[in-house]
C-alpha cells in the first residue's frame, strides 16, 4: 500500500514524497482511516514503528480541508510527556506543514513563559507541548480551547506515570469534549490507570493496536548481564561499549548523579560521552540534544527522561546500567534502537537490586532470558532466591539489608522521588501504580 491510497490532502503527499516516504507503517495504516473519519482513537503499537505520523498526517488534513471551529483558538493539541519528545513531534509537525499557511507553537516548561503567551496571540493553529505548560496558560488565560477540533496524546502513560493527571483533567475541561476528536498513541497503553483516563478524554474510542508492547521485537537483539555491584557495572559497560564499533550508544542510569558520573567515567576513557539529566537547564538540555541527534557525541548517559519516544536513528546499542522498575519503562528504553527497520542491540545489567524488576520486565515479556557472560567479568552474583509467601515482610525486609550491603552507592537518591522533577515542569508527587506489584524498594 501507497500513502496516496490513503486518501490524504495532496500537499500531505507532497510533503512525504519530498522525504522519500512513500509506504505507510501498519499503525500509519490502520490509524490513519479511523482518524480521518474523526474517530476517537487508542492505538499502540511498538517503538520506531511511525506512530508519531499516524497522528500528525491525519491531523493536518483535517485542518487543510476542513473549516475552523473558531479562528483564534488553536485547532490541534498535540500533548508529550517529555520536552524533548515535543520539540521532536514539533519538528515533524513543521516540515509537514512548511509549504503551507499553517502555524504551530510549541509550548514547553521550563522556556519563557511571555515569549509563549505573543507565540499564542498568533493564532496558531497547531499546538505543541507538554501538559503542565499547557495548563498554566489555560489557568493564566493566554489560552483557550473552545475552538479545539484534535486532542492528542503522545505517550499518555508517562504523563500519568509523571502525575500530571490534574493538569491533564484541566484541558479536557477547557475544550469542548463533544466537538472534539481525541487520540491516545504509545507502546504501551494497558494500564488500569490509563484505562480510567480514556473514559474521562476519549468517547467510544476505536482501538488500534499492532502486535503486543511484550510482543519480540525482531529488530533488537536483547540481552541480559549478572552483576555484582556498581564497580562491575561499570567495567560491563566500557567493555561493551567498546566491543563493537557502535555508531551510537544511550546509557540508562537509574539516578541522575549516575548519568553524570559514568559520562565522566567513559571520557577519562576516551570515549566521547556525553551525560543528560533533569538537573540541567532547559538550554543545556536541548543542546546536549542537538548534539547527540546530530551525531557529535558516541554515548548518552541519561535517566528515564530520554526513554520516551525519542527518535534518533543511528542509536546502535541501549545499555541498561541500572533496569527500571517497570516492564513498561524497559520496553521504551529499548526501544530507542531498532527504529524504523535499523537493527539494534539491548544490554541490560542485572545486580541485587536489579533483581525484581528484572523479574517483572522477565514475566512482561513472557520469554525465557538467558543471561549472558562476558569472559573475564563473569559476576558472582547468581540471582536472589524467590521470597516465601509465608513470612513475605519479614523476608523481604531481611532481602532488602542484603540488597543495600551488597550495593556500593548507598546514598544514590531514589529514582521514585525525583522522577517529577525530570521534565521540570511535572508536579513533584508522583501517583503510585497501584496495578503494578509493590517491592521493598519502590
Ligand atoms: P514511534 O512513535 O512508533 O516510536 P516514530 O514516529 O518516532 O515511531 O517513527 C520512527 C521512525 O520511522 C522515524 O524516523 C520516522 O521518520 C520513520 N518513519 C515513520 N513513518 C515511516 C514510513 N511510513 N516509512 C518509512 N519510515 C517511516
Ligand atoms: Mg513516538
Amino acid at each position: 500500500m501507497q500513502f496516496n491510497e490513503l486518501s490524504l490532502h495532496h500537499n500531505i503527499l507532497k510533503a512525504l514524497a519530498i522525504k522519500d516516504l512513500e509506504e505507510p507503517t501498519e499503525i500509519q495504516r490502520k490509524a490513519i482511516p479511523y482518524a480521518l473519519v474523526g474517530r476517537d482513537l487508542i492505538a499502540s503499537s511498538k517503538t520506531g514503528s511511525g506512530k508519531t505520523l499516524a497522528f500528525l498526517l491525519p491531523a493536518v488534513h483535517r485542518v487543510l480541508t476542513q473549516s475552523p471551529l473558531s479562528r483564534r483558538d488553536p485547532r490541534v493539541l498535540i500533548l508529550a510527556p517529555t520536552r524533548e519528545l515535543a520539540k521532536q513531534v514539533f519538528l515533524q509537525l513543521k516540515w509537514l506543514i512548511a509549504k503551507q499557511p499553517l502555524r504551530a507553537a510549541l509550548v514547553l516548561g521550563g522556556e519563557n513563559f511571555n515569549d509563549q503567551v505573543k507565540a499564542l496571540k498568533h493564532n496558531p493553529q497547531f499546538i505543541v507541548g507538554t501538559a503542565g505548560r499547557v495548563a498554566d496558560h489555560i489557568i493564566g488565560k493566554s489560552l483557550y480551547l473552545n475552538g479545539l477540533e484534535m486532542l492528542i496524546l503522545d505517550e499518555a502513560d508517562r504523563m500519568l506515570d509523571l502525575g500530571f493527571e490534574a493538569q491533564l483533567k484541566i484541558i479536557n475541561k477547557a475544550a469542548d469534549h463533544r466537538k472534539r476528536q481525541s487520540m491516545m498513541f504509545s507502546a504501551t497503553l494497558d494500564s488500569a490507570e490509563i484505562h480510567d483516563l480514556t473514559q474521562i478524554l476519549l468517547k467510544s474510542p476505536q482501538r488500534v493496536t499492532v502486535g503486543a508492547a511484550s510482543e519480540e521485537h525482531k529488530d533488537i537483539v536483547q540481552s541480559f548481564v549478572l552483576a555484582d555491584h556498581v564497580t562491575h557495572k561499570e567495567a560491563l559497560l566500557s567493555h561493551v561499549i567498546q566491543q563493537k564499533d557502535y555508531r551510537q550508544v544511550i546509557v540508562f542510569t537509574a539516578t541522575r548523579s549516575d548519568a553524570e558520573r559514568l559520562a565522566l567515567l567513559l571520557k577519562e576513557q576516551d570515549i566521547d560521552a556525553i551525560g543528560l539529566s533533569g538537573e540541567l537547564t532547559q538550554g543545556q538540555r536541548n543542546n546536549i540534544m542537538n548534539e547527540f541527534g546530530r551525531g557529535k557525541h558516541q554515548v548518552l548517559v541519561t535517566t528515564d527522561i530520554a526513554s520516551r519516544g525519542l527518535d534518533l536513528l543511528s542509536v546502535a546499542l541501549v545499555v541498561n546500567f541500572d533496569l527500571p522498575k517497570l516492564a513498561d519503562e524497559y520496553v521504551h528504553r529499548v526501544g530507542r534502537t531498532g527504529r524504523a527497520g535499523n537493527k539494534g542491540e539491548a544490554i541490560s545489567f542485572v545486580g541485587p537490586k536489579d533483581w525484581q524488576s528484572y523479574l517483572r520486565i522477565k514475566a512482561f515479556l513472557q520469554q525465557d532470558i538467558a543471561f549472558s557472560q562476558i569472559e573475564g567479568l563473569v559476576a558472582k552474583f547468581t540471582g536472589l532466591k524467590p521470597i516465601k509467601p509465608k513470612n513475605k515482610t519479614r523476608v523481604a525486609k531481611k532481602t532488602s539489608k542484603k540488597v543495600r550491603d551488597s550495593q556500593s552507592a548507598p546514598s544514590a537518591p531514589r529514582v521514585n522521588t525525583m522522577q517529577g522533577k525530570e521534565v521540570g515542569d511535572a508536579p513533584m508527587m508522583r501517583k503510585p501504580r497501584s496495578s503494578k506489584p509493590i517491592t521493598d524498594d519502590d
